[in-house]
């Protein structure tokens, strides 16, 4: 099978087999692309492992969801999307650096794969989700990834209260509209009563009337 070398961008290294090769079959191609691109990635798991350590629970690849996001936190309102860089076209990123052979297979997947994330992410945010996207460059060292972290933390529970709220907001005027309709039926029966105390109608053509 014809390979070639891909950047690992945690070690800087040239280490993943890459199917950049014009010499490839579309099936080795998109079987080395599935060895790459595999369900946990790297940098997925890194952001999970922290989550997990930080108290947070999640789902992995909703199905329910559009663009199955990796990491779901229903009780916060928040998806998320591990990128990374090069795959997803991170703009300005120096790891997002495009292949020097086959540029317009690339440069069309990548640009697929950017509109993709655009759609998923509105759809997302229209169903009412709050979207985060990580990119792996921002977890490249120790340090960085720790401070990722905690940020991602703190965007989670505000994302969380902002829902709560939301919510509490939505019951609050849910309550504010029952009553309303209640106060109005009253004033109703009320006005009804007031209207056959002054205009009173033998019992029986009343009946009559109302089964009309
Ligand atoms: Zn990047």
């Amino acid at each position: 099978m014809q390979i070639c070398l891909f950047r690992d961008v945690d070690t800087d290294k040239w280490l993943y087999l890459c199917p950049m090769s014009d010499k490839l079959t579309p099936q080795q191609r998109s079987q080395c692309m599935s060895r790459i691109r595999g369900k946990d990635t790297k940098p997925e798991i890194l952001v999970r492992k922290g989550l997990h350590a930080r108290g947070f629970r999640f789902r992995l690849q909703d199905r329910k969801l559009p663009g199955r996001p990796d990491i779901v936190l229903p009780k916060y309102g928040v998806a998320i999307m591990v990128n990374g860089c090069f795959w997803h076209g991170h703009k300005g990123c120096r790891y997002a650096t495009k292949p020097k052979s086959n540029v317009e297979f690339w440069q069309s997947k990548i640009q697929r794969n950017q509109h993709r994330d655009e759609v998923t992410s509105a759809h997302l945010e229209a169903l009412g989700w709050h979207v985060i996207t990580i990119w792996e460059c921002e977890l490249r060292s120790a340090d960085a990834l720790q401070s990722r972290l905690d940020v991602l933390a703190d965007e989670i529970r505000n994302a969380g209260r902002a829902k709560d709220e939301r919510s509490q907001q939505q019951k609050a005027s849910a309550a504010a509209m029952k009553k309303e309709r209640e106060q109005m039926l009253e004033r109703q029966s009320r006005l009804e009563a007031e209207i056959n105390a002054m205009f009173p109608i033998p019992k029986r053509i009343r009946k009559e009337s109302f089964n009309d």
